[in-house]
């Protein structure tokens, strides 16, 4: 296939089980939520890491107790998506890339119980250095993935080069009750409208009028994602200027 424009692909080729993991909670939801939901009225099941205790959200300290408002919120989130597996491993906030190890062990673990036929988690070129330390981790534990898993590599910080993308227009006001959950985040940054418009701007070259929104993901098997992240990875870092 020669696409010009990132291809809109047909969901119903996406299997169960599904696997969703996060760095803290909320980028799933700002990635893939309306996917979330999608699958989850397939009736499929899906499951949610959440790798931190979100500690950092709170810069300004305007909340009480921001580990438990921000597991909470990503649950109520998460609920208003129909999912309700979410699993809270609270690795410190801002320190992944520390924890490589502990973090390739649980998404490894995750891997083996669960053996998803769909994976969303990040794509490598996320300027979050938490977000890129679980790619990394994602792409170290491969191995332990079903050989036919579809993996889609989401971007929170960044948009996905190279994405492919799925129809969530029936999604999107779902999605928005979902992101308005986060009301320790939004207090700082009106991400749920900026959420709308990306989702919204995805679809740029699709010509179908009642398609409005997309989701879009790096559509990767397992066997490719350590190559693509030894060609990624340096690049963004270089770009980024972060040596971490
Ligand atoms: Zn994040």
């Amino acid at each position: 296939m020669n696409h010009m424009f990132p291809p809109l692909l047909p969901k119903q080729q996406l299997a169960a089980p599904v696997l969703a993991i996060a760095a803290h909670p909320d980028d799933e939801v700002i990635a893939c939520g309306a996917m979330l939901a999608w699958h989850r009225d397939q009736g499929h099941p899906v499951t949610v890491l959440h790798l931190t205790d979100g500690a950092r959200g709170d810069p300004d300290h305007r909340f009480g107790d921001i580990k438990a408002i921000r597991r909470s919120e990503g649950r109520e989130a998460l609920r208003r998506l129909g999912v309700d597996d979410v699993r809270s491993l609270d690795f410190p906030d801002g320190e992944l890339p520390e924890n490589l190890a502990g973090i390739a062990a649980a998404i490894g673990a995750a891997f083996a119980e669960i053996r998803p036929a769909t994976l969303y988690s990040f794509f490598f070129t996320e300027a979050h250095r938490d977000h890129r330390a679980v790619a990394r981790a994602v792409a170290q534990c491969s191995g332990d993935l079903p050989a036919d898993c579809r993996c889609l590599l989401f971007g929170v910080n960044q948009v996905v080069v190279g994405g492919t993308m799925f129809d969530t227009t029936e999604y999107v006001e779902r999605k928005q009750d979902a992101l308005a959950a986060f009301r320790s985040q939004l207090a700082y940054n009106d991400f749920a409208l900026k959420i709308r418009h990306r989702d919204h701007a995805a679809t740029v070259n699709v010509e179908d009028p009642s398609i409005q929104y997309a989701e879009l993901f790096a559509d990767l098997r397992p066997a490719e994602l350590e190559a693509v992240q030894a060609l990624t990875d340096p690049l963004f870092r270089h770009l980024l200027r972060d040596p971490s």
